[in-house]
């Protein structure tokens, strides 16, 4: 690495404006004007290696563009529009200028393309590469989509198909590989389902369906019934489409009837909210174990 100077120089070039952030990247905090009415939305992620994503397998702009995409999905997930992101960066001892500027091309080149502002950030050396990410985004005040809002009687529906970045962790290539690569946030599904569609409650699909639509239930002190027609990604099974993670589809409840699909993206009732058993939920008359992605739970 050349120096610190010509790479925060580099990324400065890179890194888009936004109208209300009045000063970014090189000063020692960026100024952020908000919006009269809006309200801000934050939150932050990690991506480790070896935990999220292997050298060898994983390319330094897809791990740029993953690093964003989550944040954003969770974004998308409360029915926001991005603002800005600040991004750590630690490391490794194997990771040259090329695979860095890979990172910052894939991050920035999703940034750009959702209006997302590089507002600043930090880069250290450590021994795993790890991006630490803060994403801001806004909606107007009071409207924007939680996990607590679910009723009973609400369709449960879910955006895209499920499994097929689990599907494509196992395969390493094929269209399954790019979904789990490159996921796309889904982020004009979640303001049109905030804005136009009275959305009850919403979140990202970033553990698994069983794990996730559990803790939506949990929020929202309902349980599930599910009928079963789940939309598997092809290739994948019911396993992968029910317990697999990072998938970044929306999960959302409906008092009504949702469309087919919007902005292209479809969309599948998967079942309906119901009362009582907070958390617990039912296929096809069984109980369904929430197996998905748990950080914290032991073998
Ligand atoms: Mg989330």
């Amino acid at each position: 690495m050349k120096s610190e100077l010509a790479l925060v120089e580099r990324i400065r070039r890179g890194a888009g404006r936004s109208r209300q952030l009045s000063l970014g990247i090189g000063d020692d905090c960026a100024i952020y004007m908000p919006v009269a009415g809006e309200e801000l939305l934050f939150t932050t992620d990690l991506l480790i290696e070896d935990v999220h994503f292997r050298r060898e397998t994983h390319k330094a702009a897809d791990v740029g563009y993953k690093t964003l995409a989550r944040g954003l999905s969770d974004i998308a997930a409360m029915g926001g529009a991005p603002k800005f992101c600040l991004v750590s960066l630690a490391l490794a001892e194997w990771t040259d200028e090329r695979w860095v500027d890979g990172f910052y091309k894939g991050l920035l080149e999703l940034a750009r393309g959702t209006k997302t502002a590089l507002a600043g950030g930090d880069v250290a050396r450590a021994g795993k590469v790890m991006a630490d990410i803060v994403v801001c985004g806004s909606a107007p005040a009071g409207t924007a989509l939680r996990r607590s809002g679910a009723k009973p009687g609400d369709g449960i529906y879910v955006s895209g198909a499920l499994g097929g970045s689990a599907l494509g962790l196992e395969a390493g290539r094929g269209k399954a590989w790019k979904k789990h690569l490159r996921p796309a946030p889904r982020l004009k599904l979640g303001a049109a389902l905030r804005a136009k569609w009275g959305a009850t409650s919403c979140m990202d699909l970033s553990d698994g369906l069983s794990i996730d639509l559990h803790r939506l239930c949990v929020e929202s002190r309902v349980s599930a019934e599910l009928d079963g027609d789940l939309p598997v990604f092809p290739g994948a099974t019911v396993a992968q489409a029910l317990h697999g993670g990072e998938d970044y589809e929306l999960l959302f409840t409906l008092p009504g009837k949702a469309p087919r699909s919007i902005g292209g993206v479809p969309l599948t009732r998967i079942g309906t909210i119901r009362r009582g058993h907070t958390g617990r939920i039912k296929i096809e008359g069984f109980e369904l174990q929430p197996l998905g992605y748990d950080h914290f739970r032991k073998p």
